[in-house]
Parts: structure tokens; sequence; C-alpha cells
């Protein structure tokens, strides 16, 4: 089968490999109908990240099941699934306590089974990674766009502004205008905020974040961006989601928490931020900083009733649809922000 491969900084190729094949008795094979290129890839596109050469990449898998093993249970060949970012059993101590992104036999795709950016992969314990779709919605295109987008970013502006506490009524910054950003937006609007500050540096995806639900947007290249929020917000916002994980935004979420707030960070931390925050600003303000990778799984049925019910639709964050050979066009377009999220759609 064909699937994309990475083969160094900006080459990602579409090379012939071996189908996947069942391995274990809780193993699935899944065709793949929809997947994306993510933000998180461009790390590795652009050289940031160590990734070997020849690996495969994606992890954003939805499609229909083509063979299952002995043991599997709730999924049959023929389902449509979506699947998480992460894969998890849905049985050990850390699933059944909701953080499925700590899995004790999980993983994540194209690290420990195929990427999803292919023809097919083998889905590691089926039963509890894959989410089988409703059979009614199976050939309605515009309802899928909408449930493609929990398994990764959806779920994970999601999982911000959990960690943030976002409450009805509440008042709510988004740092970062990138997918989950927006996503963040969308949360935050959907667990009843009144007022949501989107704060990013591109005016169009701001526009975006705006039709998503944000009251106010604040363009943070400008130097004077956190006094303006400070000012909006008469001394900082009590729920703060955190989207991007670079030193500056995560330190930016920390002089804009209020006293007593609450940070929920979900970008994944890179460079200095990995260290060096002023936690000392946070212990004063007793603010709390909670986040991680977003146990997407946990979310997924929540969420899933939402989109069919039609009160959320995160598609509009794809603005730009490729088929397999499109690619590493599609990995172009976002490293040259030309596009915010691509689809892909084989
Ligand atoms: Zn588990």
């Amino acid at each position: 089968m064909r699937a994309a491969v990475f083969h160094g900084k900006n080459d990602i190729r579409i090379d012939e490999v071996p189908d996947p094949k069942i391995e274990e008795p809780t193993d699935a094979i899944v065709r793949i109908t929809h997947t994306a290129v993510c933000g998180s890839d461009l790390w590795f596109y652009r050289g940031l990240q160590d990734y070997p050469a020849g690996s495969r990449t994606g992890h954003e898998p939805m499609g229909v099941v083509e063979e299952v093993g002995d043991e599997v249970r709730h999924v049959q060949k023929g389902d449509f699934v979506l699947a998480p970012f992460a894969i998890s059993d849905g049985t050990c101590e850390f699933c059944r306590a909701g953080v499925h992104t700590s899995c004790t036999h999980g993983g994540f795709w194209a690290g420990i089974t195929d990427g999803a950016q292919g023809e097919a992969v083998r889905a590691p314990h089926a039963d509890g990674t894959l989410v089988r779709i409703p059979e009614q919605v199976r050939d309605n295109d515009p309802l899928l766009d909408a449930l493609f987008p929990l398994n990764d970013v959806m779920g994970t502006g999601h999982h911000a502004a959990v960690c943030a506490a976002v409450e009805p009524g509440s008042t709510v910054l988004v740092i970062g205008d990138g997918a989950v950003g927006l996503c963040g937006v969308l949360a935050a609007q959907r667990l009843g905020a009144e007022r949501i500050i989107a704060a990013g540096h591109h005016a169009d995806r701001l526009e975006k974040a705006r039709a998503f639900g944000a009251t106010d947007v604040v363009d943070t290249s400008s130097e004077d961006a956190v006094e303006e929020i400070l000012e909006m917000t008469r001394g900082g916002a009590r729920h703060v989601l955190e989207c991007v994980g670079a030193t500056s935004s995560m330190q930016q979420a920390i002089q804009l928490v209020r006293p007593g707030g609450h940070i929920g960070y979900v970008g994944v931390p890179h460079g200095p931020a990995k260290s060096g925050l002023d936690i000392i600003s946070l212990f004063f303000k007793n603010a709390s900083f909670r986040g991680g990778p977003a146990p997407v799984r946990a979310y997924m049925k929540e969420l899933m009733d939402d989109v069919l019910e039609g009160t959320l639709d995160p598609s509009p964050v794809f603005d730009m649809t490729v088929d397999l050979d499109g690619v590493p066009e599609g990995y172009r377009a976002m490293d040259q922000r030309e596009a915010l999220k691509v689809m892909v759609k084989l």
C-alpha cells in the first residue's frame, strides 16, 4: 500500500510500504478515509524535533474496519471508526481514570504502529482505541467532516477548557490562533463562557476565532498586547487556555491569569518552555496550572453527541483538503502558513 514517509527536513514523500497485518489478537486493520496534517507534525518537518528518516507520519485516523483480531469485541469488519491520536486499551488504571494518554499499554500512531497518513493502519487495542461512528452518518460528508476533528484538535481544545475550569458566565482568554486555539474558543463557548478573548498574531485566524464565538480578539504581535488584555479584563482572566506551547505564550498565560484563576495548557512545551517558567508568579496568584496531552478518548462520546445533534461543528478549522498524493503539498502549505490545517481524504 502507499503511505506518507518522512525523508528529512522539508521532505515528505508518498512511498510504497508493507500492508498492515494483524499482529496481536486485539488489533484491527483500518482502511483510512480521512486523516490530516497536524501543527505538531511541523516540528519534525522543520527539523526542530528528532525524527528518524524513513518514519511514517500522521496520527489522526478515521476509516473503515477491514479486519479484526480474534479478541476484538467492540468493533467489527465494515464499521466506520474514528481513533484518537493516542492508542489506549481502555482498561488499565489510567484509562479508567480518564487519562488515556498515559495508558500502560498505549502509545502513538507513527510510534508503536503505522502512521495515519496512508491507505491503512494497524490499530492496536482496537476495543479501547477505536470509536464507532453511527451507521446513519456514514454518507453524510458535512457531519463526517465535523466529527473528524474530535480525534485531535477539538478534543485538545476541549481539554484546555476543562483544565482551565471554564464555567457558564465566565471570562476566558485563549492564547494561540492555530487549530487548537480556535477549537479552544469553540469549547469555551460550548461550556457557557460569556466573554472569550482570542489572542494570536494572524488577522485571518482571529477573524475565524470570532466566527467560532470569540467576543474580543487581540493581536499579540503588538508590544502592548499584555497591557491591553490586562486592561480589558481589569487584571487578568479567570480562565486561560494556553494553546501554543512556546515559552512566550506560557509566560503570557502566567502574566494574564487572574489571582485564584486557572490555566489549562495543551500546547506541547518546546524549547525553553520545558523549564524556566515563572512559577513564583503562579505561586503568589494562587493560580492553578493544569494540562497535558488531551485524553481525547475520554471526551469522544460527549463531543460526538453534540456534533450529531448539530450543536458543535469544528470543521471550519480545515481550510485545505488534499488526497494522499497531496500530503507533501499539505505540509508545505501549513509550513508556509498558507493553510491553517489540512484534511486528507482518500
Ligand atoms: Zn489503558
